[in-house]
């Protein structure tokens, strides 16, 4: 007998018919002897109509309020679920975040967890009912309820099976496992068997949201073994573990990307020191995000410096980044938010060298313009033109020869 928390995402109980076909999937898990705890989000295209809500009422709304109406989505799930079970028979109960004691910080809409008490859920387990558990959300230590960020209940998954001590976390959705990028975008992506925590912390952070990157992060630190299933086929699935010898020969495991990018470039700042603080900091005052940076070295005296940002917050960063070019007198202020960022990962990376070119040189026999680049240790992404993204992803996919071999 085991112990098993299974996740199950938004198309996967999308509709009635879902629901009920995730409980019929249930009780079989209860009739091979399992005890299960169930996470799941709220029916598909939920979340994002009560945001939609929200801003028709404020533009910015209010963070507590947000999660208060976001959190009722999942809300809905659980107790139809649970109603879906109890009329097979199978004796369930359902949960909102903040009934099972998931205590987070006070941060609305991006909280983290920080403590877990499990002892509810493990009373129910004893006897003998199945416990389904509303994703995304908790509740801080005043009671207020909050939300994870998109793609949450992932992380509520992985923190419900670490606190429980589970045997498995299984995230259940719409593709059979993590593949060597977004099958959506290119079909003959290939499902992997494993890939390691770092290549999935990498690839969620650089854009695949096949998995909440907080849920890999938990599952990593707290040792969770934790595996993406299709909610619709039977099979395998992908499994996230620990490097392992027989994992070292692919030199690339994936390919992430971010369609969520703005860039930004100030021309013509005096170039002094103190200047790469002066033109970020009141960035990060006003609660913007940075992700790549480059400085061009300075011809003359003045020097050229361009930043990344979420395209959400584009707008913003482009007014405060014009007010500091007016203070330093910089020569002008240039934006584009449509470019977008493709990134190869892989722990192979780190023992070959070569990759950054054939990644180049890829690109540029498809005539794309690449527009800045970073690696680390495990990976290389470059920013592009949104329109290029298809064919990016596609090329590369191709040059690193990560496609099904055929027999033929
Ligand atoms: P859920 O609602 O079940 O949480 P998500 O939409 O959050 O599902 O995540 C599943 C989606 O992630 C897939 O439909 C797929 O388009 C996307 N995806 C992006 N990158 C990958 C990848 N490397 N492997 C598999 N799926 C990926
Ligand atoms: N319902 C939330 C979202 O759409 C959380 C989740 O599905 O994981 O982001
Ligand atoms: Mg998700």
């Amino acid at each position: 007998m085991a112990l098993i928390v299974k996740k199950f995402g938004g198309t996967s109980v999308g509709t009635v018919d879902r629901i009920e076909a995730v409980a019929d999937k249930l009780q079989q898990s209860r009739k091979n002897g399992d005890d299960v705890v169930v996470v799941v989000s709220a029916m598909s295209g939920e979340t994002n109509r009560l945001v939609d809500l929200a801003h028709a009422i404020q533009e910015q709304p209010t963070p507590r309020e947000l999660d208060v109406l976001l959190s009722t989505g999942e809300q809905v799930t659980i107790a139809l679920l649970s109603m879906a079970l109890e009329k097979r028979g199978c004796p369930a109960r359902s949960y909102t975040g903040g009934q099972v004691h998931i205590l987070t910080d006070t941060v609305h809409n991006k909280a983290r967890i920080k403590d877990i008490d499990a002892a509810r859920v493990r009373a129910d387990l004893d006897a003998g009912r199945v416990v389904v558990i509303a994703g995304f959300q908790g509740v801080d230590e005043h009671g207020n309820i909050t939300t994870l960020g998109r793609g949450g209940s992932d992380t509520t998954a992985v923190a419900m099976a670490a606190a429980l001590k589970a045997d498995e976390c299984q995230i259940f959705t719409d593709v059979d496992g993590v593949y060597t990028t977004d099958p959506r975008v290119e079909p003959h992506a290939r499902r992997l068997n494993k890939i390691t925590f770092e290549e999935m912390l990498e690839m969620a952070s650089l854009g695949s949201k096949v998995l909440q990157i907080r849920a890999v992060e938990f599952a990593g630190k707290y040792n969770v073994p934790l595996r993406v299933l299709s909610s619709f086929e039977e099979g395998e699935g992908t499994l996230i573990t620990f490097e392992d010898e027989g994992m070292e020969e692919a030199k690339i495991s994936g390919i992430a990307f971010n369609r969520d990018e703005a860039k930004l470039t100030i021309l013509g700042v005096p170039d002094q020191p103190g200047i790469a603080y002066k033109i970020l900091g009141p960035i990060a005052a006003a609660n913007i995000e940075v992700d790549m940076i480059v400085q061009n070295i300075a011809e003359d005296t003045a020097t050229d410096f361009t930043f990344t940002v979420h395209r959400n917050d584009y707008k913003r960063a482009l007014a405060v980044l014009q007010a500091t070019a007016n203070e330093t007198k910089a020569r002008e202020v240039k934006g584009d938010n449509a470019i977008v960022k493709i990134s190869l990962v892989g722990v192979g990376m780190r023992s070959h060298a070569g990759i950054a070119s054939t990644m180049f040189e890829a690109l540029a026999k498809e005539g794309i313009n690449i527009r800045m680049i970073s690696t680390s240790e495990i990976k290389i992404s470059v920013v592009v033109d949104e329109k290029y993204l298809e064919l990016g992803v596609r090329t590369l996919h191709e040059a690193f020869e990560l496609a099904e071999k055929k027999p033929f």
